[in-house]
């Protein structure tokens, strides 16, 4: 491991193998039985677990609670509408723990190119976005939208940005650490906070006051974000349903496509964002 670790990471497991001493962030798996066989023994991020911690304030990494801005791996080109940037299974972390993840993940520091590595990216809060469907927090990642960008720290500056960081940043470790083994006794934990995440998904759903829109979740002061107005997100619901026509799945195919559709002007394609399929808006 190039770079020490934040101290707020002692305690949790290592992943073995491969990379003995890297710490396996509170959103993964974490025992070689719970692992997919081909993947070498390395843990797997697990989208309940991910969920459960961002419905409840907690970082996908440390599973400490946030005190102030969160921060994310956001994908390059993901598309901003409404000042929401939605990602799908990207869960909130502390500023330290996004760029130690970015710095020492194998596959994240050695990806060659910067216009492919998601840029730790910080927000003064996020969301669940919600489209026409109640979700569950089940196999599927939820959709997490970010709202109030703070800073975005460029690729080049990653170490100087986390040695600050390591002495910025204040996770509330008074709290337990929210955290699960794949052990019964994790698994009966892990399945009652999905069965509370579910309730309260239901719940956000039933509240919307359209879709899609984002439920908010962090700061916890509650309330949703309509989404339905903005022009960009009207733009991508376009592409989507492009793509769709066209057969085209990729999500930022997607994005694109609507993008040029709505470049081109092509008016046959406006529907009203809300009544667009679920799977059809995903940014
Ligand atoms: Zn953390």
């Amino acid at each position: 491991m190039k770079y020490s670790e934040p101290r707020w990471l002692s305690g949790l497991p290592r992943w073995g193998g491969r990379f003995p001493l890297l710490p396996s962030p509170a959103g993964n798996t974490n025992t070689p039985s719970a692992r997919k066989p081909d993947s070498e023994q390395d843990p797997r991020a697990d989208a309940r677990r991910i969920a459960a911690l961002a419905m409840r304030g907690c970082c996908s990494v440390c599973g400490y609670p946030f005190t102030a801005a969160v921060w994310c791996h956001m994908p390059p080109d993901v598309v901003e509408a409404n000042g929401v940037r939605v990602a799908q299974g990207v869960g909130p972390m502390h500023l330290s723990c996004a760029l130690f993840s970015s710095l020492s993940c194998p596959w994240v520091s050695s990806r060659p190119k910067a216009g492919e590595v998601p840029v730790v990216t910080g927000f003064a809060g996020y969301g669940v976005m919600l489209g026409g469907r109640h979700p569950e927090p089940s196999g599927t990642p939820l959709r997490f939208g970010y709202f109030d960008a703070v800073e975005r720290v460029p690729h080049t500056d990653l170490r100087r940005r986390y040695e600050q960081s390591l002495v910025t940043d204040e996770p509330d470790t008074a709290q337990p650490r929210l955290w699960w083994g794949d052990d019964v006794e994790g698994e009966q934990r892990l399945a009652q906070c999905c069965a509370e995440d579910s309730r309260t998904l239901r719940e956000m759903h039933d509240t919307a006051p359209a879709f899609p829109s984002v439920a908010r979740v962090w700061p916890a002061s509650g309330g949703h974000i309509d989404l339905t107005a903005d022009p960009k997100l009207r733009a991508v619901a376009r592409a989507a349903l492009a793509a769709a026509a066209a057969n085209r799945h990729n999500v930022q195919d997607m994005a694109k496509a609507v993008m040029a559709a709505a470049a081109a002007g092509r008016r046959s394609l406006v529907r009203d964002v809300s009544r667009i399929p679920e799977r059809t808006v995903a940014l």
